[in-house]
């Protein structure tokens, strides 16, 4: 049985993404939970050396929660292309380099992706909820979908311009935020953790 974390309690978001930490901090804030972002508690962000993305999530929210504490919330999550075995996966960042351009990210997918007649995508989000005993939670979900080229619209973060989830005709970079959430792998990761941790 998970721990639960009431209206009133404050929950560390243990993510340095400004993308990710809005979606996060919105999904949040109608449980009546306080959001305390890990910038700002100045905590260092780890090494991610996990194989997957679920042990990624798990030694983020850990290294928060002992850092602040507090509860933690982290997000490991990646874009997945099935042309490249699942590439870039939980090195989705990484393929961004250190300048976090992921104009120069979404070309290479679409690069080594060129000519593939499976144009199938996803996206995985793994969330996981650590108390500062070293007690976890995690959850797992996709959104799934298909890759575009060229990249289409200035909206969300990442890779969201070149992913059109099943069933729409706009990529996330086109939608607006609630349009993404109802759907995405965050969201619905998120719906998990709430049902199991939240109120
Ligand atoms: P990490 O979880 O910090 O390793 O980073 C995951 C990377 O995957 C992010 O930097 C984004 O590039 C990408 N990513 C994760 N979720 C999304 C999303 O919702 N939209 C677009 N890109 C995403």
């Amino acid at each position: 049985m998970a721990r639960r974390l009431g209206p009133g309690a404050r929950l560390v978001i243990a993510t340095h993404n400004q993308g990710k930490l809005r979606e996060i901090a919105a999904l949040v804030a109608p449980f009546g939970v306080a959001a305390v972002t890990a910038g700002s508690l100045g905590l260092p962000e780890p090494e991610e050396d996990a194989p997957d993305f679920l042990g990624n999530a798990r030694l983020k929210a850990l290294a928060a929660a002992r850092g602040a504490g507090l509860p933690s919330l982290a997000d490991d999550s990646g874009f997945c292309v099935a042309a490249l075995g699942g590439a870039p996966g939980v090195v989705s960042a990484r393929w961004a380099g250190p300048d976090k351009d992921f104009a120069a990210a979404m070309a290479r997918v679409a690069r080594l992706a060129e000519g593939a007649a499976d144009r199938r995508a996803w996206f995985v989000s793994a969330l996981c909820l650590a108390w500062p005993d070293g007690a976890t939670d995690s959850f797992v979900a996709r959104a799934e979908g298909h890759f575009v080229w060229p990249p289409r619209g200035a909206n969300g973060f990442g890779y969201d311009p070149m992913f059109v989830p099943r069933g729409a005709a706009e990529t996330y970079g086109e939608m607006d935020a609630a349009a993404k959430q109802r759907g995405s792998h965050r969201a619905r990761a998120f719906a998990q953790f709430a049902a199991a941790c939240l109120g």
